[in-house]
């Protein structure tokens, strides 16, 4: 980094109260457009946080071979499901971009993992239909930095931890997936049944939501060795890592609250985290 990019990014983003850091369970992308329990706590949050200069949101739906940040000033609202009805489709969610905070967060990475700035994305669905509520206006720039597949659990941890730095700049770091999401599961039948979790699915949230007030950061990030629950919770990883850069740009001793803490359809958790 050199002088004139620090004062720069200095420029952008001036230091300010520590932000809090999220972890959003999205569920199904019809929550952008149905009402529930799950939008009402989103949109409370989103009367109850300081107004952020911006959003940092890695979603487990950007998941791909390496560390990309998205620095369109006008990000596209992508829709990236099949088979949901048109009124989703036509679905909006029209906040800017900034160019300057995809640059600082490769800056800030750099220690850490080569960082590489494209044009080639916006917001997916795990971005917006979980911002949507949180930002009814769209008037907070939005930018994604991506899931690298390649990396190891410990390694998003890790970059989590870099991007801390972010909190004290005005940036809402959102991380968005869901802990537990086992969609080759899911009872379609019960698909709206609040509470509803398979066995393994009610010990898999039991166990993380103990991990998480416990703050057992090696549990959390060696999820896939601690046993079947947590293996049918996480049967592929990209639901479950945006919880590790959230719990990386978090600082141990600060307050952790959970929320829209239920089971559904059987095999998925809307479980979401507010750190600080
Ligand atoms: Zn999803």
């Amino acid at each position: 980094m050199t002088l004139n990019e620090l004062s720069t990014a200095a420029q952008s983003f001036p230091l300010t109260p520590t932000f809090p850091v999220l972890f959003l369970g999205h569920g199904s992308p019809m929550n952008a457009i149905e009402e529930n329990s799950f939008v009402a706590s989103f949109r409370a949050l989103g009367k109850e946080l300081p107004h952020p200069k911006a959003v940092l949101c890695i979603s487990a739906h950007w998941y791909i071979k390496g560390t990309k940040v998205c620095q369109v000033a006008h990000p596209e609202t992508i829709h990236d499901f099949y088979g949901f009805p048109k009124s989703l489709f036509d679905v909006q969610y029209p906040a800017p971009g900034s160019p300057s905070l995809a640059k600082e967060t490769q800056l800030l990475l750099a220690p850490l993992v080569q960082a590489s700035l494209t044009d080639d994305w916006g917001l997916d669905h795990g971005a917006w239909s979980v911002l949507k509520h949180v930002f009814p206006h769209a008037d907070v720039p939005v930018v994604q930095l991506s899931i690298d597949y390649s990396l190891p659990p410990e390694k998003h941890f890790e970059i989590g931890k870099q991007l801390k730095a972010l909190r004290q700049r005005g940036i809402l770091i959102v991380g968005s997936g869901n802990i537990v999401h086992n969609l080759g599961l899911v009872d379609f039948a019960r698909i709206n049944d609040e509470g509803y979790g398979f066995d393994w699915a009610v010990e898999a949230r039991a166990k993380t939501n103990q991990w998480l007030m416990s703050g057992d950061m090696d549990a959390l990030i060696h999820y896939q060795k601690q046993g079947p629950a947590l293996q049918l919770a996480a049967p592929t990883p990209e639901h479950y890592l945006p919880l590790l850069y959230v719990l990386g740009a978090a600082d141990k001793k600060e307050s952790l609250t959970l929320f829209n803490d239920k089971l559904l359809a059987g095999s998925l958790s809307m479980t979401s985290v507010k750190i600080g």
